[in-house]
This record gives C-alpha cells, sequence and structure tokens, in this order.
C-alpha cells in the first residue's frame, strides 16, 4: 500500500521528497507545457511577477495554469490526498497553509483580470480532458451582460401588423 510505504519515511525525509516535488519542471508540468506546446500555444513559464508564481501563463488570454501536485495541495477526494499516519499535526498544519495560499493567489489573481485554471498531477492520465479544460477556459467569455432588445420594435418572427398600406 502506498500508505504504509510513505509512513515509513522520517519527517526529514518527507520534507525533502515534497520539496523535490515541489520543485519546478516537475513531470506534470512539462506535460502540461508539452500539451499547450503542440496545440499551438504561446505562454510563459513561473512567472514571478504574478501571485503564486503560476506555472503557466497565457499572457494574450490573461489566463493563468496551476499545475498541482495531488498530495501536496490537497486534491479534494483524491485518493493521492492521503494524510500521513506519523506527526499528523505537522502535516495537517502544512497542508492547510498549502490550500490557504493556493485560495490567496486564486483570489489575488482574479481581482488581477486574470482568468485560473488549476490542473491536477492525477488528471494527467487524461491529456485530452485537460487540455479540453484550459481549452474552455481560453474560449471568450460570454459573462458580460447583454443589453436586451428595446421592446417597441415588432419582433421579426411576428406576423406583420395589418397597418393597411
Ligand atoms: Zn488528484
Amino acid at each position: 500500500m502506498l500508505a504504509a510505504v510513505t509512513d515509513t519515511l522520517t519527517i526529514a525525509e518527507r520534507s525533502r521528497l515534497m520539496a523535490k516535488i515541489r520543485g519546478k519542471n516537475t513531470a506534470p508540468e512539462r506535460a502540461v507545457r508539452s500539451l499547450l506546446h503542440r496545440a499551438g500555444y504561446r505562454f510563459r513559464i513561473h512567472v514571478r511577477g504574478l501571485p503564486g508564481t503560476p506555472d503557466v501563463v497565457l499572457p494574450k488570454y490573461r489566463t493563468v495554469v496551476f499545475i498541482h501536485g495531488c498530495f501536496w495541495h490537497r486534491h479534494r477526494g483524491c485518493k493521492i490526498a492521503t494524510m500521513p499516519h506519523s506527526h499528523v499535526k505537522f502535516w495537517a498544519e502544512k497542508f492547510r497553509r498549502n490550500v490557504a495560499n493556493d485560495a490567496r493567489h486564486r483570489r489575488k489573481l482574479r481581482r488581477l483580470g486574470w482568468q485560473v485554471v488549476v490542473v491536477w498531477s492525477c488528471q494527467l492520465k487524461h491529456p485530452d480532458r485537460i487540455l479540453a479544460k484550459i481549452e474552455k477556459a481560453l474560449m471568450p467569455r460570454r459573462t458580460t451582460y447583454v443589453r436586451p432588445e428595446p421592446v417597441r420594435l415588432p419582433l421579426a418572427a411576428e406576423s406583420r401588423p395589418a397597418y393597411g398600406r
């Protein structure tokens, strides 16, 4: 069992392992970048000037993508997001901070007018779905208020009123 194996790590070993996983250019990040690259998108990576240093930034679409490890960033309902059996308080606090930081970064980015897409590492099993998820965000947004047509004009589909000539 994965849980049993990971639990045998000391806290220092686990921290080192996690630091490595959190490092830049992880396999999931490279996979997402290569997906976007093949689809012809231009993007920047690890942009420090933006909240949370997003992993991928598509300036043209004002969209950022975070590629989150499920364990570290606590993918809800994901079987990878296990809780270590030892040092529970330590991990619970660490996870709480990570989740709070992620939420704060997303909030700040949205306030600055950026769209935020989160890709979870477990989703890399389905690269087509990841691309679809990102591309959905890149489509023109339809949230702007559309003013309804003035009602004084007869609608085109209505039968012509009998005005006479
Ligand atoms: Zn997951």
